[in-house]
C-alpha cells in the first residue's frame, strides 16, 4: 500500500477519505494538527474522536502539539474576516506546513488533508496552502484530490451517523464561533462532553483562577452576605474557596425543596447533610425567609455569554430562586469551556450582571 500522511481535522470529515484510502491502496497515517481550535476541551473531543477512528482503522495516529497562542500569531489582524476569507487561508498554511515539514523528515512523499471534505471551506483555498506548504521541502508533493467529489459527500454523512461521531457546531476557532447557533438542549449535549475531558487538575486551576478574579472584585470585598453554591463534579469548585473565606463572610447555600430552591445558612462542612435531589450537600437548619442581607449570589449555570444571558440544566431552580433578590449582584461562575457568544434565552431567564 502506498504511505500518505493525511493532515485530519476533525472525525466526521475524515471518515469517508480514510475508508476511501483503504479501499484503493493507500495507507493513511493521521497526523492531527489543529491549534485552531478553541477552547480546549472542543479540541480534545475532536481529537478524542479522531483518535477512536484511527484505532478502529488500524491506523497509526500523530498527535501534535496545541499551541493556541502561536496560532493566534499567525493570523493576527485578521480576526475580522469572515468565514473562507483570508483568515482560513493563513490558518490553512499553518497547519497544512507543519503537516508538510513532519511528512518531510518521515520519509512521506505525498500528503492531503481532510480540510478539503467539508463544503463549508474553499478547495482552492485548501490547494493554495497545502501547494505552498509542499514547496517549502524538496520531494514532496501536496496531493489536491477534491474529496467532495465521487459520492464521499454523501458517505460522509452516513459514517457520521454509524459511527455516532461528536459533530462539531462551528469550524473550531473563537472567531467562527458565533456562527454557531445551538439551541438549548444542543447547547447542554455540547457543554456536557467538553466538561467530560477536563482533568480534576483542569478543573481545579480553572476554579482557582474564578475565585481569584472574584477576590479582585469590589462587590466581592464589600458583601458580608453571600449565597453561593456547593459545587457538583461538572461545576466550578466551592469548597476550597468557601472554607477561605468562612471566618470573614457568611455564606449560605441553596437547598432543594420540591420543585423549589430555599436559602439556608452555612455553618460548616460537617454540618452539611446530602440533599434530596442530586445528593448535593446542604445545610440543615432551617430556610432564611428575609434575604435582604445577601448583597452577592454566585451562581453556577450550564452555558453564559458576555451579556449575562444564562442557560440553567432545564429544571429552573434559579430563575424562580434570583427574583427574590432583586437586590443582589448576580455573578455568574464557569469554565472557559461554557461561554458562548450568544446563549439562547426565554423570558423566564435571570441575567447576570456579570460572568466570571
Ligand atoms: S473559521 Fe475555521 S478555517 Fe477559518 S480561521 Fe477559524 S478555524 Fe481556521
Amino acid at each position: 500500500m502506498e504511505k500518505v500522511l493525511l493532515h485530519t481535522c476533525c472525525a466526521p470529515c475524515s471518515g469517508a477519505i480514510i475508508e476511501w484510502m483503504l479501499a484503493n491502496g493507500y495507507k493513511p497515517t493521521i497526523y492531527y494538527c489543529n491549534p485552531n481550535i478553541y477552547p480546549f476541551e472542543e479540541y480534545q473531543v475532536r481529537k478524542q474522536e479522531c483518535s477512536r477512528y484511527a484505532a478502529a482503522q488500524g491506523l497509526e495516529i500523530v498527535d501534535a502539539d496545541y499551541d493556541h497562542a502561536e496560532w493566534q500569531c499567525c493570523v493576527k489582524g485578521l480576526e475580522g474576516e469572515p468565514e473562507r476569507g483570508a483568515r482560513c487561508l493563513e490558518c490553512f498554511k499553518m497547519r497544512l506546513l507543519s503537516t508538510a515539514r513532519y511528512a518531510s523528515e518521515h520519509g512521506f512523499t505525498l500528503f492531503t488533508s481532510t480540510l478539503d471534505s467539508s463544503r463549508w471551506k474553499r478547495h482552492d483555498q485548501i490547494v493554495e496552502a497545502g501547494q505552498w506548504a509542499a514547496a517549502q521541502f524538496s520531494g514532496l508533493t501536496f496531493w489536491d484530490k477534491n474529496w467532495r467529489q465521487g459520492g464521499l459527500q454523501e458517505r460522509r454523512s452516513q459514517i457520521i451517523k454509524e459511527q455516532d461521531f461528536y459533530n462539531q457546531r462551528y469550524c473550531g476557532c473563537e472567531f467562527s464561533m458565533s456562527a454557531m447557533h445551538d439551541d438549548k438542549k444542543m447547547a447542554r449535549q455540547r457543554i456536557k462532553r467538553l466538561i467530560s475531558v477536563m482533568t480534576p487538575e483542569q478543573k481545579a486551576a480553572q476554579s482557582a483562577a474564578i475565585w481569584k478574579r472574584l477576590e479582585q472584585n469590589q462587590v466581592f470585598n464589600n458583601a458580608t452576605d453571600i449565597l453561593i453554591y456547593w459545587s457538583m463534579d461538572d461545576e466550578v469548585q466551592t469548597p476550597a474557596f468557601i472554607e477561605k473565606w468562612a471566618t470573614s463572610k457568611r455564606f449560605y447555600l441553596p437547598s432543594i425543596q420540591g420543585d423549589d430552591l430555599v436559602v439556608k445558612r452555612h455553618a460548616g462542612i460537617s454540618t452539611l447533610t446530602p440533599g434530596q435531589s442530586f445528593s448535593i450537600p446542604e445545610p440543615t437548619g432551617e430556610p432564611v425567609q428575609d434575604l435582604s442581607h445577601i448583597t452577592l449570589v454566585i451562581v453556577p449555570g450550564r452555558a453564559f455569554d458576555a451579556q449575562g444571558n444564562r442557560m440553567g440544566r432545564g429544571r429552573g431552580f434559579y430563575d424562580r430562586l434570583l427574583p427574590q433578590l432583586p437586590h443582589a449582584v448576580k455573578a455568574g461562575v464557569c469554565f472557559d469551556c461554557q461561554k458562548l457568544p450568544c446563549v439562547p434565552t426565554d423570558d423566564n431567564d435571570i441575567k447576570m450582571d456579570f460572568v466570571i
